[in-house]
């Protein structure tokens, strides 16, 4: 079997280690919407090595957000509050799903988020 495919089961073990972490840290709801569906972990950064900080535990629904499927109007409002962690796995997240709509509120709500300067930037300006 390849090389590759034992080191990305590695990883899922290491991101799935985390999700007790996780689960305390969100009050086991979803750290995007606050939902209750099916919470898994979610890797914002795949390429580095997992921890706390890259992880967020996503309910089903915010994980396709996630992988790219348009959010409902009504689903946006549900993600605002994420932008306000500290946890760039959730405030970041959140904030590429938000601005891949095109509400006029969502730029400025990703403005006025403690996001990482250089971060918000480079998230703006796609
Ligand atoms: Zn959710």
């Amino acid at each position: 079997m390849a090389k590759g495919y034992d080191a990305n089961r590695e990883r899922q073990q290491d991101v799935a280690a985390f999700g007790k972490i996780l689960g305390k840290r969100g009050g086991f709801s979803c750290e995007w919407c606050g939902g209750k569906g099916d919470l898994r972990p979610w890797d914002h950064r795949p390429d580095a090595e997992p921890s706390p900080e890259t992880l967020a535990l996503l309910c089903a629904r915010c994980r396709e957000l996630a992988e790219g499927k348009q959010a409902e109007p009504n689903e946006l409002h549900s993600l605002r509050n994420a932008l306000w962690s500290d946890i760039p796995a959730i405030a970041e997240g959140a904030a590429r799903v938000l601005l891949r709509s095109k509400e006029p509120w969502v730029r400025e709500a990703v403005e006025e988020s403690l996001i990482d300067e250089g971060v918000k930037q480079e998230l703006l300006k796609g």
